[in-house]
């Protein structure tokens, strides 16, 4: 037993062993810090230590984290502009016989989580709908966390950059303008790349392409700030980062950027891999095999209808979600009676409310079960239940929100909800309120 400092109670081997197993490299540098021993243990082999932590830290996917990390301090990679082979960047096997620096663990630190939270939002949606921290297995999310890596390699080598990542602050260093261009010099090499994905792999980064571009959907729907096809795109080309912030910020990244790209950032080069067009390739069965091998509850049912729906079922924990899902979020004032649905007027103020990026529609829901007798906020429902639940109680909830947010009160008019008139007369629409039942004709 060899002690570096004898008053230290643990032998130096057990030290190192421990270092080894610790989840992240500030725990390796809090450790370090506590004592000399430990300094001095660390110090005999930093590398293979350092090396330990970063595969605690990214998993199995390490390989593929390790050359993102790479390519993010690479030079080529970095300007985009000069003629480069891939053969001349970083790839997946330098993980081998490479000495990780204080850089790479930065990094890797830095990228981890996103791959982590992304993953996260994937299980809960694929996996398991009671769950926000994945619940992915091994066997699940380790070909998930490949997908992503690669995918944000490709970016990087690829893609664009947001002006914040540059490293001189100059502004007029943001190379938009030339993107269109870029990608058409890259075009061989963007090929090539996903080529070289090892045939197995394929699919899975296509799923995880997938994936992403879903999530950016889902933006799309919940604000209805982007309403171009080009806005996925474009976003897709700025990394698996910024797809989560925009998740979670509701696309305000972009904000700032010029949108409207015509170039398809990954979608156009897939159709020379997969030798299909990537949307009948998503339609057709390879396509359509998710990560997830076994979802947990798949054989719940619809606590209203019994319906089985497995994670297609929403309660109060997942209605926020519902905000960018197609064919809901999306179409909120179908749920309205009568000829609502048709009154551009009433219509366009719903949506103007609901699609505001600081809207809760956890909020909205939890004020309609309050106001509903015979609902329970906390059963799981499907998605017709939930929308049968929404056709009786979105009208109420709507007149509450608009008198509560400082709306005059019209006088009804006598055909309410019914009023054939409100489809085609807005200033019909606007003067009297439809939010009511109707007191004659269809009544
Ligand atoms: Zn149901
Ligand atoms: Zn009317």
């Amino acid at each position: 037993m060899i002690r570096s400092y004898t008053s230290f109670p643990l032998d130096d081997d057990l030290v190192d062993r421990i270092l080894t197993l610790l989840p992240d490299f500030s725990s390796l540098r809090s450790a370090i810090r506590i004592s000399k021993a430990v300094h001095q243990v660390f110090q005999r082999r930093p590398n293979s230590i350092i090396r330990a932590v970063a595969e605690n830290l990214v998993g199995p996917s390490l390989p593929q984290a390790l050359r993102v990390a790479r390519l993010q301090q690479h030079s080529i990679a970095k300007d985009k502009r000069g003629d480069f082979t891939l053969d001349e960047l970083p790839a997946e096997e330098i993980v081998q016989n490479v000495v990780l620096t204080s850089t790479d663990a930065q990094l890797l630190a830095k990228n981890a989580p996103v791959v982590h939270d992304l993953e996260d939002l994937y299980s809960w949606r694929n996996k398991d709908r009671t769950s926000k921290v994945s619940k992915l297995s091994e066997h699940e999310s380790v070909p998930f966390h490949r997908a992503i890596y690669r995918f944000w390699a490709y970016q990087v080598i690829f893609g664009n950059q947001l002006p914040e990542e540059y490293d001189d602050e100059d502004e007029e260093d943001f190379h938009d303008d030339d993107y269109d261009e870029l990608y058409e010099t890259n075009h061989e090499k963007r090929v090539s790349f996903i080529k070289s994905i090892p045939d197995p792999e394929h699919c899975e980064f296509l799923r995880g392409v997938k994936f992403l571009g879903e999530t950016l959907a889902w933006v799309e729907t919940a604000t209805g700030l982007h309403p171009n096809l080009t806005f996925e795109q474009y976003a897709m080309s700025f990394g698996p980062k910024v797809v989560l912030d925009s998740y979670r910020t509701g696309g305000t990244t972009f904000d700032t950027l010029r949108n409207g790209r015509r170039v398809l950032f990954i979608w156009q080069t897939l159709p020379e891999v997969l030798g299909v067009n990537y949307v009948d390739w998503m339609l057709a069965p390879e396509g359509q095999v998710p990560f997830v091998t076994q979802v947990n509850g798949a054989a719940d049912k619809c606590q209203r209808c019994d319906a089985v729906k497995g994670v297609e079922l929403w309660n109060i924990s997942n209605f926020s979600h519902l905000k960018g899902m197609a064919y809901v979020g999306s179409t909120i004032a179908a749920d309205l009676p009568g000829r609502l649905s048709e009154n551009v007027y009433e219509c366009r103020s719903l949506h103007a409310c609901v699609k505001k990026r600081a809207f809760s529609w956890e909020i909205m829901m939890h004020q309609m079960f309050n106001a509903a007798e015979g609902w329970n906020e906390n059963d799981w429902l499907c998605i017709d239940c939930i929308s049968a639940f929404r056709k009786e109680h979105l009208m109420g909830w709507w007149v509450n929100r608009k008198l509560a947010g400082g709306s005059l009160l019209l006088e009804d008019c006598w055909y309410g909800y019914n009023c054939r008139t409100q489809v085609h007369k807005e200033a019909h629409a606007s003067k009297l309120n439809h939010l009511c039942a109707p007191t004659r004709g269809d009544a």
